[in-house]
């Protein structure tokens, strides 16, 4: 990443102090964990705590020549008057300022409050690439994340006067690409036995990806898929949609209606609206997902069958108690036949017979009775 050598001291001390507040609910990891969070050399954090805790104040030498300090990555920021990039400067109280062309500004500009009024513009429009520590992130320590979201900031007459050209979709680093792939693999072994944990990491994955908004994707579509399945799990059914919906577009485009992903996020998305309550969408999910699964295991497969079942029981849920009858009887007879001995003929049955107890019990009059 290209950043420069050196960082001011406010926002070491923020960074430090983040490291603190992390270290005050997990005991392990805090300096790792927030150079993580804010893309920047965990050597270099751990130097700053180090340098922060230490008794006396330890800063042998002075910068090497030709570095300096910086708030914001460079070439991001522009003139709005001369259109040119504006760059590092000595500002007149020797603090660090931002400066364009000789001639076309009286002074420079305060560098920490043009950081500043990014850091706040990140956090209220996209608070989702800064993972959340529990406690609020400094608008410095935000802005460190600028060119990821920004594509450029235009600067006016005052440090606070800017305007913000924003990024269709964030940038994301090679390394933390990586980092992804690896935390989603091991999410996926840890699904079962902590599933806790395992939604961390694809929480950890997911930083910076909007479900509503995110281009389709290998990776994001997978931890996507991961994280609907655990959230299904857990109960909460509205994060689950929102991410088995994502997979579910995502897998489609990348792999074709009928590949096994595809299907298993069209599933996910079916099984989360149902949970929800949501069972007009249910039904039509579902049965998108046994016409898919009609074309490629045939329609007499066991899969085909078992959505057809669960098809039925949305239509129940629906209202439809005779439509819904008819649809699993019918299945229950055709699975009979064709998997004999399979254990979910009994299920089904037993679906079909809560039916007729509970359109019994609400005292139903249908005509098949
Ligand atoms: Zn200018
Ligand atoms: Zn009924």
């Amino acid at each position: 990443m290209a950043f420069p050598s050196r960082y001011p001291p406010d926002l070491i001390d923020a960074v430090v102090q983040r490291v603190a507040d992390v270290r005050a609910v997990k005991a392990y990891g805090a300096v790792t964990t927030v150079a993580r969070q804010l893309n920047l050399d965990p050597r270099l954090v751990q130097k700053w705590v180090t340098r922060a805790n230490a008794p006396v104040a330890a800063q042998p030498g002075s910068p090497a020549a030709g570095s300096w300090e910086t708030y914001l990555p460079p070439g991001l920021l522009y003139c709005r008057f001369c259109h040119q990039p504006m760059s590092h400067a000595e500002s007149p109280d020797a603090g660090q300022a931002y400066q364009c062309q000789p001639g076309c500004r009286p002074r420079p500009l305060d560098a920490a409050t043009v950081a500043d009024t990014v850091g706040r513009a990140i956090l209220r429009h996209a608070a989702r690439i800064i993972p959340s520590t529990g406690t609020p992130t400094p608008p410095l320590l935000a802005a460190i994340h600028a060119h990821r979201v920004l594509a450029r900031v235009t600067i006016g007459a005052t440090a606070s006067d800017i305007t913000l050209t924003w990024r269709a979709t964030p940038v994301i680093e090679p390394a933390r690409e990586a980092e992804r792939v690896q935390r989603v693999a091991a999410a996926r072994n840890l699904a079962l036995s902590d599933p806790l944990r395992a939604r961390q990491l694809l929480y950890d994955s997911l930083t910076g990806v909007d479900p509503a908004t995110a281009p389709a994707d290998p990776v994001y579509a997978e931890a996507a898929t991961l994280l609907a399945e655990l959230q299904l799990r857990l109960g909460h059914c509205a994060d689950a949609i929102a991410w088995a919906t994502y997979a579910h577009a995502s897998t489609v485009h990348l792999y074709g209606p009928t590949h096994s992903r595809a299907l298993r996020a069209l599933h996910l998305h079916a099984a989360a609206h149902r949970r929800a309550g949501h069972h007009q969408r249910a039904y039509h999910l579902y049965r998108q997902l046994a016409d898919q699964l009609t074309r490629t295991e045939g329609p007499h497969a066991h899969r085909t069958l078992a959505v057809q079942a669960t098809t039925a029981l949305v239509l129940h849920a629906l209202g439809h108690c005779q439509a819904a009858r008819t649809l699993l009887a019918d299945t229950i007879t055709t699975h009979r036949r064709e998997h004999p001995g399979h254990s979910a003929t009994a299920r089904m049955t037993r679906h079909l017979s809560r039916i007729w107890r509970d359109c019994a019990a609400k005292g139903h009059q249908h005509q098949d009775t």
